[in-house]
């Protein structure tokens, strides 16, 4: 896995369309298509070697672009890389822990979205990655990296009934054997509605049983009070 600093943008814009530069890695040097940079519009190379990450190098001679501080680069190969996968599924998932023990089920997050967009406007907020139903929000993801879902974001999306989750930005997460694809649960760290309210049915049921030894030995000095006063 790549180290922190080491992380570089993985995306390009080719004839017109972002896309991730993977794609492109059967092909021979000669025959890659031209690339850009879809942040700073500049000519950029394809690197698909096999000993370093995947990733975009700019021209030297270039002024610094943006996508090569390795935490925007991060940023935005999560964000990319989420829509991407979002925009080949109609359901997202996660794993729901219940509260009391470590059983685990399947959750639904968001589904049915016929649309998705990165950094789209919601009100003054760009969520990192929108999903839209008829035009409406259907669930954002958001990206933490330097910065989490703060106080004021959180609450405009209350407010304003958007749904959303945040992941933690990490290389393993899009890249290599491991990376998430969206038929498997996606790791989340914060997300609202919150979800903690789920119980696991052993849970429920020993809660259950625990209820009725309880009921029966309240039950038991009535029992005693009533088989005294019984006909002898
Ligand atoms: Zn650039
Ligand atoms: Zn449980």
């Amino acid at each position: 896995m790549a180290a922190q600093h080491d992380i570089q943008l993985r995306w390009a814009v080719i004839e017109d369309q972002l896309r991730e530069i993977s794609d492109f890695a059967h092909l021979a040097p000669s025959k890659r298509p031209a690339a850009s940079c879809p942040i700073c519009n500049r000519d950029v190379t394809m690197k698909l070697g096999e000993i370093r990450a995947y990733h975009i190098a700019h021209q030297p001679s270039d002024v610094l672009c943006v996508a090569t501080n390795p935490e925007t680069a991060l940023h935005l190969n999560m964000k990319f890389y989420i829509a991407k996968q979002l925009r080949r599924a109609n359901k997202l998932f996660a794993e729901e822990q219940c509260r009391n023990c470590n059983n685990t089920r399947l959750q639904v997050l968001f589904s049915d979205w016929d649309d998705v967009q990165v950094e789209h406007a919601v009100g003054i907020f760009r969520p990192d990655v929108l999903l839209l139903a008829n035009g409406h929000p259907a669930g954002a993801i958001e990206v933490l990296v330097t910065h989490k879902v703060d106080e004021k974001k959180a609450k405009y999306y209350e407010l304003h009934d958007v749904r959303w989750i945040e992941v933690v930005g990490n290389v393993s997460f899009y890249e290599g054997a491991t990376a998430w694809t969206a038929d498997k649960p996606i790791p989340i760290h914060r997300n609202h509605p919150d979800n903690q309210g789920w119980k696991c049915p052993d849970c429920l049921e020993r809660e259950e049983e625990e209820k009725a030894a309880q009921e029966r030995r309240r039950q038991q000095p009535e029992h005693k009070k009533a088989t005294s006063f019984a006909p002898r």
